[in-house]
């Protein structure tokens, strides 16, 4: 019998979530960290598979307290701590791939996310990242005619992905006009 009053089972330490010493998974986790950073040559986000701690971003027991994964790749990568933030480029805070981590604070993750357009309250042609505008969007949907005036010749025709076409037609974007 434990201090839990019932004896443990591998069965139940292996369905624990904390992330820490009583995890029986942490001893491997720093090490999985820096195989992972090492072994990782691409551009590609690098996904934590570890109990997830801080919300949606992972943990590592390191040197007596728990840290966020991303912040430690930084640290590994670089030899310093990201400060004041570690921060995400890609958006994707599982993420720990350290080409994807770069270090500042919370206003210039928000300048950088408005400048990537991924504000929510920007639409359209408001967005800075948007390839077209209103105008554009409506002479796109006025000259389709399904398999006479198809969307790939609209695509040529005003020098857009063929999938943004796709999108404007089948109003999965654009939809507020
Ligand atoms: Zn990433």
């Amino acid at each position: 019998m434990t201090k839990f009053g019932y004896k443990q089972t591998p069965e139940h330490i292996a369905k624990r979530k904390v992330c820490g010493p009583r995890n029986p998974m942490w001893k491997g986790t720093l090490e999985y960290l820096k195989r992972s950073i090492a072994n990782h040559k691409s551009d590609d986000c690098l996904l934590w598979p570890f109990s997830k701690s801080y919300r949606d971003y992972g943990g590592v027991w390191y040197e007596g307290r728990s840290v966020p994964v991303h912040r430690l790749a930084f640290f590994f990568t670089h030899g310093h701590w990201p400060t004041p933030n570690g921060l995400h480029t890609c958006d994707n805070p599982p993420c720990f791939n350290p080409r994807h981590i770069i270090e500042g604070t919370q206003a210039d993750n928000l300048a950088d996310m408005r400048r990537k357009g991924r504000d929510r309250t920007l639409r359209g042609e408001q967005r800075p990242s948007s390839k077209t505008d209103n105008a554009t969007v409506l002479k796109i949907r006025a000259e389709y005619i399904p398999r006479k005036v198809t969307a790939k010749y609209l695509a040529e025709k005003y020098n857009l992905a063929l999938r943004n076409v796709v999108g404007i037609l089948g109003r999965q974007t654009w939809k507020h006009i």
